[in-house]
């Protein structure tokens, strides 16, 4: 499919796309083949308090509206996005530069995400209980206008994550999406506007430092949703505890990766591996980047893991057999192969990739062939997280060593096990600081599975029922069947 893109994009305020004033305006650019896609207007802080405005003026009837008449409209997104989303996911394909196969995918999950919320808010009852002479109710009501900001990675789950559930609560938004990925953000804006009220939902586009933090600090703002790195969600953080509002924020991440000698296929589990670490080009939070391999089966499992990661097929973002693509932009590129070369230097061994890829047609782009390092943990490549397709081998054989070490990471976002022996899994499972643990199959996250991290990688949980929660707060209503007889100041 060839995607045609609008010239000029900007932000959506009050059910209007604003696509003048082209004269504060950023290229949005295919970082494969530096081709140019469209304008995108840069906001300011009047605009986003337009935007915030315009949700705040829209909220009262958009709460009154009531759960089912919500949930329906939630659930037609859905069913536009799911009619939308070859065209949607080409478009992230050209403006991220991923591979065409996983980008619809995210579409996938978010058609059940949206479709998950709609169903979900309808048992999300309140709750109560009988006092003396009456009855206390524990009301859940919406907060209000939700300042909901995301990163560039996964455009489709980060909003879905985002509106779903605060939409089918009773909120409106105003959203900021990435600079560089706004365009299939502001396409679903599109089918957002053809179905919502105006003011419902509003986008405001542009940078991080001016939109970002204008939409954090607006008075009127009662929840900031954050998604992205853990440098940026301490400044939201702050803002929020200064602010007293709250915030849920999904961080950055440096998941361990474990397997035990007893696995039963070893193929299976370096593939399992392999898609681990370097799905959406590694540019994932929960990426398995640290892996953890027994030493009695570690001759064996490197050199599979070898041939598997030279056997990924490295290709242009819109080749159907592509497995890994293009990263964000050359400062992505460059930041990866930086930090190939010191891991090197730390004493890490190269066994395999390293290199910048020449992809015919997209000779802009930074394609890097899927890395493989042997390293110790200590190393900052298996400290700090690198966002490309890099992983770090890491041999273990005492556990209590390898527990230590695995949990020896400033994140907590996900870790993965194999192990045919369930008391090991679940043993390990539980001694592991991670808000994710996926055993036997990594990154096996469905609808109701919450998902979030510990320590610096985040506080809350999204993808779950407990969602609805933190886009809610309880207000207690008791009743009393008749004014008690006079007791303070008898007559
Ligand atoms: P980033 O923190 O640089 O940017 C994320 C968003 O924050 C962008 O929209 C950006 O414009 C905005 N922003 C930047 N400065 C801001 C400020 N001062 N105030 C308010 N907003 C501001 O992150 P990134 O590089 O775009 O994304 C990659 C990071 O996101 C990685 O660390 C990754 O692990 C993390 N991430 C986490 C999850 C999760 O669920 N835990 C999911 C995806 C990505």
């Amino acid at each position: 499919m060839r995607v045609e893109f609008d010239k000029h994009y900007g932000p959506l305020i009050n059910g209007v796309f604003e696509t003048d004033a082209q004269e504060r305006s950023f290229a949005a650019v295919d970082p494969a083949t530096g081709h140019h896609l469209a304008h995108i207007r840069y906001c300011d802080e009047a605009d986003v308090d337009r935007a915030v405005k315009a949700a705040h003026i829209a909220f009262p009837a958009w709460r009154a509206l009531g759960q089912q008449k919500r949930a329906r409209l939630v659930n037609l997104l859905a069913d536009e996005i799911e009619a939308h989303s070859e065209r949607l996911a080409m478009i992230d394909a050209h403006d991220v530069g991923r591979c065409i196969s996983e980008v619809r995918k995210d579409y996938l999950t978010a058609v059940r995400h949206y479709r998950y919320f709609a169903s979900v808010i309808m048992a999300h009852e309140d709750s109560g209980r009988e006092i003396e002479g009456g009855y206390s109710i524990a009301k859940r009501e919406p907060l209000g206008v939700c300042g909901q900001i995301i990163p560039w990675n996964a455009p489709a789950i980060m909003a879905a994550f985002k509106l779903a559930p605060a939409l089918v609560a009773g909120n409106t938004v105003v959203l900021k999406p990435d600079e560089n990925a706004s365009l299939s953000t502001l396409e679903l804006g599109k089918l957002i506007n053809r179905i919502f009220p105006d003011g419902v939902v509003n986008m405001v586009t542009g940078r991080g430092e001016t939109v970002g933090s204008a939409l954090s600090e607006h008075p009127l703002v009662r929840k900031l949703s954050f998604t992205g790195s853990t440098e940026v969600g301490r400044i939201v953080a702050g803002v929020a505890a200064r602010r007293l509002v709250p915030s849920t924020l999904e961080l950055g991440g440096k998941s361990a990766n474990i397997v035990f000698p007893d696995i039963e296929d070893i193929d299976a589990v370096v593939d399992n591996a392999t898609f681990a670490a370097i799905h959406n080009n590694g540019q994932s939070c929960l990426a398995g980047t640290r892996l953890f391999v027994h030493a009695d089966i570690a001759t064996v499992f490197r050199e599979k893991l070898i041939a598997s990661f030279n056997r990924v097929k490295v290709g242009s973002p819109l080749a159907e057999d592509s497995r890994v693509s293009c990263l964000v932009s050359a400062r992505q590129g460059q930041r990866v192969l930086e930090y190939i070369g010191q891991g090197v230097k730390e004493g890490a061994e190269l066994l395999a990739g390293g290199e910048r890829v020449a992809i015919q047609g997209c000779e802009q782009g930074y394609f890097i062939q899927p890395t493989l390092l042997l390293a110790r943990n200590e190393m900052r490549i298996c400290q700090e997280e690198i966002f490309g397709p890099v992983l770090s081998m890491i041999v273990w054989d005492d556990y209590e060593s390898m527990i230590a070490q695995a949990n020896d990471s400033e994140y907590g976002l996900a870790a993965g096990i194999y192990t045919g022996n369930l008391k090991h899994a679940m043993q390990t499972a539980s001694r592991l600081e991670a808000g994710s643990v996926w055993i036997n199959r990594y990154s096996n996250i469905t609808d109701g599975t919450a998902f979030g991290g510990y320590k610096n990688s985040g506080i809350g949980r999204e993808f779950c029922r407990e969602t609805l929660n933190a886009y809610t707060q309880v207000k207690t209503i008791t009743v009393q069947a008749q004014v008690p007889a006079v007791w303070f100041s008898p007559l």
